[in-house]
């Protein structure tokens, strides 16, 4: 079966450059070897409760933002979604401390009245930088496609119109915090936004979107769905259920793939999957995918989480107006994945809108343990979950059990009608994001800013998603999608920037 383009996923990233692709003609094929689209931004029930993999609100659904624009641009429907407006709680070795939404830094002078020029040093270079980030309309091209002076011109631009990002933001926010602060909780209250090592600005954009997010009124799923109805409408096709399994390769040049049941499909191979597992579907005699691999081998991976999955009764245990509880201990803000165990491990827990239809009210605690962790969760080097794997989760689901009712009292956890973990192996083996990584590459100061490219080593072969530019997020993935169009849409004369600014110029 010939098609122009055939993309191996229908993650965000996948469905975004299947429909741009799709609204200018291409004959597009998406495969996906689950039986829903969407990857990392799906949902899924259990016992009649809703639950969404871990993304709780994003901002970037409000109307004028990234994700409506792309929609309305495909012509897919949009998400109807609405404002969160809750309250946090965190634990810092037991001790309490509460953050009104909308009131964030008056929360944290009321709470820190001996830190008071610290929280506000902290907050108003967390806005200046989030200003900066959000200042001037132009988006940005990806880097690897400037040239030597272009690349002087951005460095030198970033530095005037960006002085406090290029200072403060872009370096790892540990070393940032300790000039700042001398008090470990309120660092570690600042870090617990995302208990990941990251560059500063994650946590200020953290803490901006706070109280702005939007949820989708019939949950993340709602997201892949509309674009997937988008992209039937403008002509393409997604298959579900068929896992690609090979890249077929011919001197040097992407013409198709096959599938488990040993279908193949023909055409240039876009991948929504992680370069990792991408590089081992094309066959070793491909001269390129030596040196394909050599280029991500030392690179390091974002850390992945486990999830634990409540259902929970609000007529046993009245939520209020909580948005989110997080149980940390003081200087975790300076802690890397790997030090933590299930005993030890920051807990963040989301508390999500009830959906219309649900008896429960759906919670999700995300909780950074490491891949490796216990021998790979049990797994061993084949990643094969057997008794051992279900036994130790049982084991680490009952840890955090009873360090969440250690902190929110008894009553909480009876309120707790049903639970259940998803390791960073679940992460993986349901999306072939490697390690589980559920933001692409690290988000270090090492590693920032050093996405991949979306052309690959291959002719007809590329790659979309959190791994290239401009990396994570559900956003930053269907720009890929834009990125990655703009640049094919290219060679046959078609400035898909220009349609894409001019569609929305006045608005
Ligand atoms: C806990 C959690 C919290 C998050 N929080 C946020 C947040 O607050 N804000 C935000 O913007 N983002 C957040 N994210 C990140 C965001 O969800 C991801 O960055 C983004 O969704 C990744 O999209 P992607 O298109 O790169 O790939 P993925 O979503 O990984 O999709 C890849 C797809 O390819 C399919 N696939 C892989 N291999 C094959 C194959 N061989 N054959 C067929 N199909 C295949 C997979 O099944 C999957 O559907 C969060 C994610 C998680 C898990």
């Amino acid at each position: 079966m010939q098609y122009d383009y055939i993309i191996i996923g229908s993650g965000m990233g996948g469905l975004s450059v299947a429909n741009f692709l799709a609204k200018y003609n291409k004959k597009v094929l998406v495969l996906e070897k689950h039986n829903i689209p969407g990857g990392l931004v799906t949902s899924f029930s259990r016992k009649g409760v809703h639950f969404d993999l871990g993304i709780h609100g994003l901002y970037e659904l409000k109307e004028g933002q990234a994700i409506p624009q792309f929609m309305e641009f495909w012509n897919a429907p949009q998400v109807e979604a609405k404002p969160l407006g809750g309250d946090l709680k965190c634990f810092i070795d037991g001790k309490e401390y509460d953050f009104e939404h909308g009131n964030v830094r008056g929360s944290f002078l009321k709470q820190f009245p001996n830190s008071k020029n610290d929280v506000n040093r902290i907050f108003d270079i967390m806005e200046t930088i989030i200003t900066e980030m959000f200042s001037g309309t132009e988006a940005p091209e990806p880097p690897y496609d400037m040239n030597l002076f272009q690349l002087i011109k951005f460095g030198m631009n970033a530095k005037k119109q960006r002085p406090m990002f290029m200072k403060y933001g872009n370096k790892d926010a540990y070393k940032i915090l300790d000039l700042f602060t001398t008090s470990d909780e309120l660092k570690t209250i600042i870090y617990s936004k995302a208990p990941y090592p990251m560059v500063f600005m994650s946590f200020a954009y953290q803490w901006w979107v706070y109280g702005k997010n939007f949820y989708p009124v019939n949950g993340m799923q709602a997201i892949p769905d509309a674009a997937v109805k988008g992209l039937n409408h403008l002509g393409g096709e997604l298959k579900l259920n068929t896992e690609v399994t090979e890249i077929l390769v011919k001197d040097n040049q992407a013409y198709g793939v096959k599938t488990k049941d040993g279908t193949e499909y023909h055409g240039a191979v876009i991948s929504n999957a992680s370069p990792q597992f991408t590089y081992e579907w094309i066959s070793d005699k491909v001269a390129a995918k030596k040196k394909m691999k050599k280029a991500i081998s030392g690179r390091k991976i974002f850390e992945p989480v486990a999830a634990l999955f409540m259902s929970f009764d609000e007529d046993k245990y009245s939520l209020n107006n909580l948005e989110g509880i997080s149980i940390l201990a003081k200087k975790d803000y300076s802690k890397r994945t790997e030090e933590y165990t299930p005993e030890t491990a920051p807990i963040i827990i989301y508390i999500y809108p009830k959906r219309e239809g649900d008896e429960f009210r759906s919670l999700v605690a995300l909780v950074p343990i490491s891949y490796e962790y216990h021998n790979y969760w049990e797994t061993e080097d084949n990643r094969k979950r057997g008794e051992k794997y279900k036994t130790l989760k049982k084991e680490v689901e009952k840890i955090l059990m009873d360090r969440i009712g250690k902190h929110m009292g008894r009553d909480f956890v009876d309120a707790v009608s049903y639970h259940e973990l998803s390791s960073p192996v679940t992460y993986e083996r349901y999306t072939y994001s490697k390690n589980g990584s559920f933001m692409g590459w690290s988000v270090e100061q090492s590693q920032y800013g050093k996405y991949l490219k979306q052309r690959t080593d291959i002719k007809d072969l590329y790659l979309v998603g959190q791994w290239v530019f401009p990396g994570f997020g559900v956003a930053g993935v269907m720009a890929s999608g834009y990125y990655l169009a703009k640049e094919i849409l290219k060679r046959e004369g078609i400035d898909l920037k220009k349609d894409f600014t001019e569609y929305f110029k006045d608005r």
